[in-house]
């Protein structure tokens, strides 16, 4: 098989690219992202026409943020479109005539990693993506393990604090409540109310408030200095790298991979990722550890893993 389209749907924008063999993109189109949800399915049709009509493509990947079932085909729930038991394979194949498969987004980043990225070379992968909250996928035996039911890897709401902060999700203390672009955001306004001389650079970022304080703030802060912004990446990543070590006890992977938003801070985050994970590691001192890898692919390895993915069928 040749060319496919990986199709990533973002919060505010959609975007499809034409993908060859060896994961690189010859053509991308984005769209904004409708706020209904049958017009999401309409914009994800449009942009796939869009890329196709200059190229042989054989099949559409489609990366959503969800439950998908195990079929690939429904999106059995998304939690920031409306989709209840959507049926997406079908809507969008009668739109645009070829064959689609629908995927996690952060199984499809897992697998674009895996396939072109960080993970080339590993048999055993298991990748977590620290956006605004905390996605999964695993590659075990180089097979994508998508569980029974197709919703495996959601380990952002594994439960790390017996009755913690409350999640989205409704239950309590889950692990992105604490590894997380949010949860980052979170650790700087409390450490900045706390220790306001420490935030200097952090607060003259915003409007000088706490509340002000974004994401974005946060590693701008962290490059030039800020003690509040560098401690509150060293606070997320000790408890991603606790997490990565309770994940190396079930799946005992060769490498994990860190994606997503946060990670893009490299060494200042991932370095203490490290840390935590070598001192969380149950009998790390006599057995092989794991690497803890930084993604490569960048905000991309949705679209391509999900093309990717079409191209296997
Ligand atoms: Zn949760």
């Amino acid at each position: 098989m040749g060319l496919t389209i990986g199709v990533d749907i973002g919060g505010t924008k959609i975007a499809a690219g034409v993908v060859d063999e060896e994961g690189t993109i010859r053509e991308t189109c984005k769209v904004p992202t409708p706020p209904t949800a049958e017009g999401v399915v309409d914009a994800i049709a449009d942009a796939v026409r869009t890329v196709s009509s200059s190229h042989q493509v054989e099949a559409v990947g489609i990366g959503a943020a969800g439950y998908v079932d195990d079929k690939r085909a429904t999106v059995l729930f998304a939690p920031n479109i409306n989709w209840r038991h959507e049926a997406l394979k079908d809507k969008v194949e009668q739109r645009v005539g070829l064959p689609v498969v629908v995927e996690n987004d952060a199984n499809a980043a897992a697998w674009g990693e895996y396939r072109f990225g960080a993970g080339q070379g590993h048999e055993d992968v298991i990748c977590i993506t620290l956006g605004t909250g905390l996605g999964g996928g695993i590659i075990i035996g180089n097979k994508l393990r998508r569980g029974r039911f197709g919703v495996a890897g959601e380990f952002g709401h594994i439960r790390v604090v017996p009755d913690g902060l409350l999640c989205g999700c409704g239950s309590q203390g889950c692990w992105e409540q604490y590894a997380s672009g949010r949860a980052l955001v979170r650790y700087a306004r409390q450490r900045a109310v706390a220790t306001p001389d420490n935030a200097a650079i952090l607060l003259g970022l915003g409007d000088g408030t706490p509340d002000s304080i974004e994401g974005k703030h946060v590693s701008e802060a962290a490059r030039q200095g800020d003690p509040v912004a560098i401690d509150s990446f060293r606070e997320l990543a000790r408890w991603a790298g606790a997490g990565l070590a309770d994940l190396a006890s079930l799946f005992d992977p060769g490498a994990f991979i860190v994606g997503g938003g946060v990670s893009d801070e490299g060494d200042l985050v991932l370095e203490p990722i490290r840390k935590s994970f070598r001192r969380w590691l149950v009998g790390g001192q006599y057995r092989p550890h794991a690497q803890v890898l930084a993604a490569q692919l960048g905000g991309k390895a949705g679209l391509v893993g999900a093309a990717d993915l079409a191209r296997q069928g």
